[in-house]
């Protein structure tokens, strides 16, 4: 089985690319019945954000990702192979380095800053920068140099003795990208740290053998520092994990591309999706879309399947990185929306209005099942509306179901001309009767119209329109309108059931006057 990875920092930020990435790499560990934990990568102190992990655990959480290894929570790990934060794993990579100077593999570097530095510019002309060949000036250092330097007190860092040769390339087989061809890394590169702390090179090539990684499912980013990677895994005689480079999130500007950014986009933060509300089922969907191109017909034949069941397959993502689209997660979340019952509707929103919306929720605490009835209106059948895209819609699309909220429009569209529906209204007031079924409903819409100069049948009003003021449907706008402030509801006849009797009549008053 494979075991796979999340190897964040610990910002406390959680970019929807991090999650993407996340759910690719607890996918590809899944999709065997593998392990997927969560190893911190904090040796780098100065950007240590205290409650951070808490933040960025609880965010892949919500999405149903979570570690079956590893750290679990702000200073809490679980799982034989820890510990899962760098910072406490220290001595471990000390022990590796210190093997690989006995071996020759390793070596240390009193270069200061300002050496360094020159070394930078005297390259600005080379094609391969970094610390190797002629610049590489303490490689060959005498066992009796490397010792006066020590016993004189300067600082120095820990460098591999890099084997890479400039003549050969490293090859290896991306499992999203495919067949990668690079040269070979020649530069010597750091280790240690002058404090003794490793680098993200060393302590990730250390952990991911020590962890018994055999996928690195990662942002490709990193794709360029393979060749340095597979080398450190050769040196240290570890098995190389197999690689997995996901592409970033995409977005669409002045007919370009460019990332999904955290400064520009607000959809970049995973907080964003929960404070719109968008379902957690919607965005995991709507993920596997931007995952795997043949989702979405699978989800056509499979409408009821949960996405669980779903063969995602790493060899299907896109190479060039998938483009975020709003009005796509919309149109995914419509769906999964459309097809949950009413009373999770209800809850969802309900739980979410709690935090996000107060007004919402006070309507909901006035009659839960009033709430629960409205949002089951053309909920069942086979064609359920598709009007909630996310929790924050609910307010606006249940508005007019309470008095505190309704805000009556009467402006009409169609045939209606207000002296027509003042007319319609008034009849209609006096036949309305709340203990109609259905089809007694329509028929005083009906009955209505030839006391208004408008024809019960359509079809007769298409051949004459001029004989007649409007038709049936004409006039059950006019109701509509006066009932709602809207001539697009759900079910009118369901409506008016709920609104109530004295509803019912009031609206019909006010909107006469
Ligand atoms: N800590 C690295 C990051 O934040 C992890 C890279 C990797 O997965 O190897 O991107």
């Amino acid at each position: 089985a494979r075991v796979t990875r999340f190897a964040p920092s610990p910002t406390g930020f959680l970019h929807f690319g991090n999650l993407f990435t996340c759910m690719v790499s607890y996918k590809t560990a899944k999709t065997t019945d593998g392990v997927f934990y969560v190893r911190v990568e904090d040796t780098d102190q100065k950007r240590k954000v205290e409650g951070a992990i808490d933040v960025m655990l609880k965010g892949l959480s919500v999405y149903g990702i979570n570690a079956d290894e590893g750290v679990v929570g702000d200073e809490k790990e679980i799982g034989d192979y820890g510990p899962y934060y760098q910072s406490a794993r220290v001595e471990i990579y000390q022990t590796y380095a210190k093997a690989l100077v006995e071996q020759g593999l390793a070596y240390p570097c009193f270069c200061s800053a300002d050496e360094l530095d020159e070394i930078r510019t005297a390259q600005e002309n080379e094609s391969i920068k970094g610390y190797w060949g002629k610049w590489a000036k303490c490689r060959d250092l005498s066992f009796e140099q490397i010792k006066a330097n020590i016993d004189s007190g300067m600082s120095w860092t820990l460098r591999l003795k890099s084997p890479g040769d400039l003549e050969k390339k490293c090859y290896f087989d991306d499992m999203i990208k495919g067949k990668i061809e690079m040269p070979e890394n020649v530069q010597d590169v750091v280790l240690l740290k002058s404090d003794g702390i490793p680098t993200y090179h060393f302590a990730h090539a250390v952990d991911d053998h020590l962890m018994r990684t055999t996928h690195v499912v990662r942002g490709d980013e990193w794709i360029s520092s393979v060749p340095i990677h597979l080398q450190l895994f050769k040196v240290l005689g570890f098995k190389p994990p197999k690689y997995a480079h996901v592409s970033p999130i995409m977005k669409e500007e002045n007919g370009g591309k460019r990332k999904l950014s955290k400064r520009k986009d607000p959809e970049a933060a995973v907080t964003y999706y929960a404070e719109e509300g968008y379902p957690q089922e919607s965005v995991n969907e709507y993920m596997m879309t931007l995952a795997n191109s043949n989702f979405e017909d699978w989800r056509r034949m499979n409408k009821t399947e949960p996405i669980e069941k779903f063969p995602f397959n790493l060899k299907k993502m896109s190479v060039s990185g998938a483009l975020f689209d709003i009005v796509k997660l919309t149109d995914v979340s419509k769906n999964v929306i459309s097809v949950m019952p009413a009373e999770k509707v209800f809850e969802l929103a309900y739980a979410w209005s709690k935090e996000y919306q107060p007004q919402l929720a006070e309507l909901f605490a006035q009659d839960e099942a009033k709430a629960t009835a409205i949002l089951n209106i053309d909920r069942e059948g086979k064609k359920p509306r598709k009007d909630i895209a996310k929790w924050s819609d609910v307010l606006d699309y249940v508005s007019y179901m309470y008095d505190e909220t309704f805000v009556p429009n009467y402006e009409l569209n169609g045939n209606a001309t207000p002296s027509l529906a003042v007319k319609v209204i008034e009849e209609y007031l006096k036949v309305v009767n709340l203990d109609d079924d259905k089809d007694a409903w329509f028929g005083r819409m009906k009955e209505v119209c030839p006391l208004v100069g408008c024809t019960p049948n359509v079809k007769e009003y298409k051949a004459e329109p001029e004989k007649f003021e409007g038709h049936v449907g004409d006039v059950s706008t006019i109701i509509r309108v006066a009932l709602t402030g809207r001539t697009n509801t759900p079910d009118l006849f369901a409506i008016t059931a709920l609104l109530g009797e004295d509803t019912v009549k009031a609206r019909l008053n006010s909107a006469l006057n």
